[in-house]
This record gives C-alpha cells, sequence and structure tokens, in this order.
C-alpha cells in the first residue's frame, strides 16, 4: 500500500468517455491498496477558449486587474473536471470527493497568471485519503494570502501534482498523459522518438525549459527540490513509462551523449541595427526591457563594423514582441540605434543532454548537420548541458528530425517494417 499522486491531463480528461477510463485508472489504484490524491486539468482547449473569452472582454488588457479577474475565469476549467472526476468515481462505488484550490487552500504568491505554491494545507485530503476516500483536486489553481484565486502559468497542472506530492510525503507523482513516457523528442513530430525509461532530473528540467511541454519546467524544478519520485505514463494504455530520476541513481544506465532534442516557437527574434559600440550601450538596451518584464532569452552582439557602431540581436517571448518593439522605440533617443527589426518566424531548437559535459564536439555536430540541408543559424546559446539555435520556423520540423538523426536516437528500424 502506498500514497500516490494520480494526475491527469488534458486529453485525458477531454469528455465522459475518457474521465470515465481515468475514474477506472484511479479506482484500480484504490482496489490494490493504494491511498490516492487526483490532480486534473481542465478538457483539452479548454483553457484556451476561456482565455480567448477574457481577451475578446477586455481587448489589449494587461495590468494587475485584469490579470486577477483572467484567473478567476481560466481556473474554471479545472473546478469542471475536478467535480466530474469526483462523480463519476462515485457512479462506480468508489469514495470520492473535490476540493478546490481555495478550500484546502493551496497558498500561491500573488503573481496572477504566473503565481508560485507556497505551501498547501493537507490536514483535511489526508484524513480522506486514511479513511479509504479519494481526494480530487483541481490542478493550475490556487489562492492567494488576500483571498484571491490564482492560476499557475500554463501546464501548471503538473506543477501542483508535483506540490501536492511533497506537502502529502506521497511514494510517487505518476502524471498521466497522452504520450506514454518522455521520448527524445516530440514523437508528434518525429516518428522515430525512442521512449526513455529513464531521464534525469537535471535533463527532464533542461528540455522543458527549452521547450518540451510534456512536463511544466517548474514542475521538475519542484520535484529536484522536494525529492518527489516523479513519473510520465499513459493514460490510454498500461506501458510503461518514464522515470525521472538523480544522476547518482542512475549509475548503471547506458549513458547517451545526448538525451533529447526539444524545439520552442514562442519566440521572436529583434535587431537593433547600428548601436554606438560603447560601454553602457547594453545596459541602455536591455534595462527598458527587463523593467517592462519582458524576458530576454538568446542575444547576439555582432562584432563592430568600422565606426564603432554595433548590431544587436535577442529573443523576447513573441507575446510580448509588441510591447519590447514600444520600449526599444521609446528609448530610442538613449540607446542610439539606426534601425529596429523584428521577425516572429523563428524557432529554438535544442539538444541536451548530461554527456556533453565529457564530451567535445556536440555543437560542431549540430552546425554540420543543419548546414548540411541549408538551415542557416541565426543565433547560439548554451549551457553546460545544453545547445541552442534560433533558426526560421519554417525548418523547426526538419531541423529537429534531422538532429535526432545527427546524434543517433532514431529507433531502429524493426524487422516487420523491413518486410513492408
Ligand atoms: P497534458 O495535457 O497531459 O498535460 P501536454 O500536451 O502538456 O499533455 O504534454 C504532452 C505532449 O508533450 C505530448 O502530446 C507531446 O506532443 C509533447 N512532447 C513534446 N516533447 C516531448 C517529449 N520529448 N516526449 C514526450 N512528449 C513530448
Ligand atoms: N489547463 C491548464 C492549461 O491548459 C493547465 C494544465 O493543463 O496543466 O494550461
Ligand atoms: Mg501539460
Amino acid at each position: 500500500m502506498a500514497r500516490i499522486v494520480m494526475k491527469f491531463g488534458g486529453t485525458s480528461m477531454a469528455g465522459s468517455e475518457r474521465i470515465c477510463n481515468v475514474a477506472a485508472r484511479v479506482k484500480r489504484a484504490v482496489e490494490a491498496g493504494d491511498e490516492v490524491a487526483v490532480v486534473v486539468s481542465a478538457m483539452a482547449g479548454e483553457t484556451d477558449r476561456l482565455v480567448g473569452y477574457c481577451h475578446e472582454a477586455a481587448p489589449r488588457a494587461v495590468g494587475a486587474d485584469f490579470r486577477a479577474e483572467y484567473d478567476v475565469v481560466v481556473a474554471a476549467g479545472e473546478q469542471v473536471t475536478a467535480g466530474l472526476l469526483a462523480m463519476t468515481l462515485q457512479a462506480m462505488g468508489v469514495r470520492a470527493r473535490s476540493w478546490l484550490g481555495w478550500q484546502l487552500p493551496i497558498r500561491t504568491s500573488g503573481a496572477h497568471s504566473l503565481a508560485r505554491i507556497e505551501g498547501i494545507e493537507t490536514e483535511a485530503v489526508l484524513a480522506a485519503m486514511a479513511g479509504g476516500e479519494v481526494a480530487v483536486v483541481p490542478g493550475f489553481q490556487g489562492l492567494t494570502a488576500g483571498g484571491r484565486v490564482t492560476t499557475l502559468g500554463r501546464g501548471g497542472s503538473d506543477t501542483s501534482a508535483v506540490a501536492m506530492a511533497a506537502a502529502l510525503s506521497a511514494e510517487r507523482c505518476d502524471i498521466y498523459t497522452d504520450v506514454d513516457g518522455v521520448y527524445t523528442t516530440d514523437p508528434r513530430i518525429v516518428p522515430r522518438a525512442r521512449k526513455l525509461s529513464r531521464i534525469t532530473y537535471e535533463e527532464m528540467l533542461e528540455l522543458a525549459s527549452v521547450g518540451a511541454k510534456v512536463l511544466q519546467t517548474r514542475s521538475v524544478e519542484l520535484a529536484m527540490k522536494e525529492k518527489v519520485r516523479l513519473q510520465v505514463l499513459s493514460s490510454f494504455s498500461d506501458a510503461p513509462g518514464t522515470m525521472v530520476v538523480d544522476e547518482d541513481e542512475d549509475g548503471e544506465m547506458e549513458r547517451e551523449l545526448i538525451a533529447g532534442v526539444a524545439y520552442d516557437k514562442s519566440e521572436a527574434k529583434v535587431t537593433l541595427v547600428g548601436v554606438p559600440d560603447r560601454p553602457g550601450v547594453v545596459g541602455a538596451v536591455f534595462g527598458p526591457l527587463a523593467d517592462s518584464g519582458v524576458n530576454v532569452d538568446m542575444i547576439v552582439q555582432n562584432i563592430a563594423k568600422g565606426e564603432g557602431h554595433t548590431d544587436v540581436t535577442f529573443t523576447v517571448p513573441r507575446a510580448q514582441l509588441p510591447l519590447s518593439l514600444d520600449v526599444l522605440e521609446k528609448a530610442k533617443a538613449e540607446i542610439g540605434f539606426t534601425a529596429l527589426l523584428s521577425d516572429a518566424a523563428v524557432a529554438k531548437v535544442s539538444v541536451v543532454g548530461v554527456g556533453m559535459r565529457s564530451h567535445a564536439g556536440v555543437a560542431a555536430t549540430m552546425f554540420r548537420a543543419l548546414a548540411a540541408r541549408g538551415i542557416n543559424i541565426q543565433a547560439i546559446t548554451t549551457s553546460e548541458i545544453k545547445v541552442s539555435v534560433l533558426i526560421a520556423e519554417e525548418y523547426v520540423e526538419l531541423a529537429v528530425r534531422v538532429l535526432h538523426t545527427a546524434y543517433g536516437l532514431d529507433a531502429p528500424i524493426t524487422e516487420d517494417e523491413v518486410s513492408a
């Protein structure tokens, strides 16, 4: 008998039939003697629909008052699925009840639409679980100290589940989704992607932060910090999933140089042309952006071309491109650029692996493989276990496939495929 948290994503909760399938899985765990808390997402597409209503009601609004009400609206999707799952379980003869974020409560920071979980009161849930009742909790939502509803950022139900597992000292946090584990890249883009039986926290964190949305970045960060055992599995099959493990737990695992390839289409490129090449200029560019809450990611400063002028290229979240251009235009006199260019049709492609620490040549393989297909690299960033490049968006799928092959990650061709 174990205490476990089971989290079900949007596709897994999309409609009565799928909720019945989820309930059947929960029932099996209960019958096996586990104490179960379930964290649910809104039905697939529902959060997008609710976000759409917010932007229709208040076009262009971005202020704190708007974001507080945005959270009230978008948190609704998870309220519906939590109630539906609890009543489906009851109908199957399993004792269950739901608790909304504010009822527990799940306490968060006041950063509306991107709140951080600060603590969860678990007394009621623990008592229910000890009495054999399944606790169903909506993901993605929480409550500020001032009593207002918050949400945790898109994909945030993963983080709710990990936080719940930490607060309940659960043995495991099982993330049930629409793929049966973490793959070497998005299996929807590369059919030859391979499922990893294990991946280190560090690699998973880096992959998530460069776009592999199978787990929200913060959920991995939290699991690593709180030592939550995290597993990714399918809601639709009983195939073994992927376990996220510590590097030292990972001893006998055959070490691949690269764990995976990820892509991210959510950034846009900005270029400032003819910036004076003198101390303080970079601060004049990035200071006002930071003050406006714009998160700059990749940065490239070209070598000065004669006359002491240079071009500075960087990326910002696509959703913040209009704001960024506005901020830079206003700072034009201070920065002193001659032209401001932007391009939203870009994508970042990254390769990640702890093996990089001890191997040279990973970046060179990447650049050569892309060059061989005529894919131009517009910017580069690296960390100890990651190399990212910025390319034209139209080449993103090709680049992911080419790199997957270049690092030897493709699944071998099976005998069936050979004879077919
Ligand atoms: P959920 O609604 O269950 O939270 P998400 O859509 O957030 O599901 O995450 C699952 C999706 O993540 C998959 O359908 C897959 O397309 C995508 N994905 C991206 N990179 C990977 C990867 N490396 N391994 C597995 N899935 C990935
Ligand atoms: N429903 C939220 C979203 O779509 C949270 C989640 O599913 O994790 O972003
Ligand atoms: Mg998700």
